[in-house]
């Protein structure tokens, strides 16, 4: 069986979610993003989304009890048996001890690893679309059209109500201080593999495909 328990860490604004698309397409198994969850049930207007958002507009972690708990959930489907790519979870060593606690065994944790001044330029132009969720950057990753996304037509994309200085600041902080610290702990495992997250996507991508290859 292919090893394709995969995790990317990394930085906000380091390339995850981007990689991470390219991944689940050429691999065909499902991209796992906590941000996406989190803010579908934050535009959704759950319980759960409202408790979630006070935290996401500020830059702060959401409570280790409610991410864990939709992972958990995502996980035991049927189309994540065989594989998945996990784009912002673990976050805590508390969210990685309660995967392997449900027996998720991680085959490479892939570290992107960016410096901090093209996090900024890249959180900086990061769009989105609305109606299906597709990344751009204004300037790195632009639509064919302008405005227009490539992937569903939609008129009007949209950048995230957390990527403004003061957010993005307080994003890096929490990153360094809880999520960091998981480089060691997979490290330790021997699963960490460190991508240099610099250069064009396609490019990032080349050398996350050597690496799962070599896994
Ligand atoms: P980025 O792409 O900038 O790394 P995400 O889209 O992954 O950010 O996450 C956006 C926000 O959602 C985070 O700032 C945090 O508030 C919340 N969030 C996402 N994943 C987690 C997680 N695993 N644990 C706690 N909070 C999370
Ligand atoms: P993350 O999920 O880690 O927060 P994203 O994948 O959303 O990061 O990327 C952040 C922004 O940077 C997006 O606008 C994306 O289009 C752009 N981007 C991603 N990878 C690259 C790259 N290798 N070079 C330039 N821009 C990139
Ligand atoms: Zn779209």
């Amino acid at each position: 069986m292919p090893k394709t328990k995969l995790m990317l860490l990394g930085p906000p604004g380091a390339g995850k979610g981007t990689q991470a698309e390219r991944i689940t397409e050429a691999l065909e198994i499902p991209h796992i993003s906590t941000g996406d969850m989190l803010r579908d049930a934050r535009d959704r207007g759950t319980d759960l989304g409202k408790k979630a958002a006070e935290y996401m507009n500020a830059g702060e972690l959401v409570p280790d009890d409610v991410v864990i708990g939709i992972v958990e959930e995502r996980l035991e489907q049927d189309d994540a048996q065989d594989g998945f790519v996990l784009d912002g979870f673990p976050r805590t060593l508390n969210q990685a001890e309660a995967l392997d606690g449900q027996g998720v065994k991680l085959d490479a944790v892939l570290s992107l690893e960016v410096s901090e001044s093209e996090i900024v330029r890249r959180l900086s132009g990061r769009l989105h679309c609305p109606e299906c969720g597709a990344g751009y950057h204004k300037s790195f990753d632009p639509p064919q059209t302008e405005d227009v996304c490539d992937e569903c037509g939609h008129q009007g994309l949209e950048r995230r109500k957390d990527d403004q200085p003061e957010v993005i600041r307080e994003r890096m902080r929490t990153y360094e201080e809880n999520t960091d610290p998981l480089k060691s702990f997979y490290a330790d495992r021997g699963v960490l593999v460190r991508i240099d997250g610099e250069g064009s996507p396609e490019a990032v991508a080349g050398r996350i495909a050597q690496a799962i290859d070599a896994v």
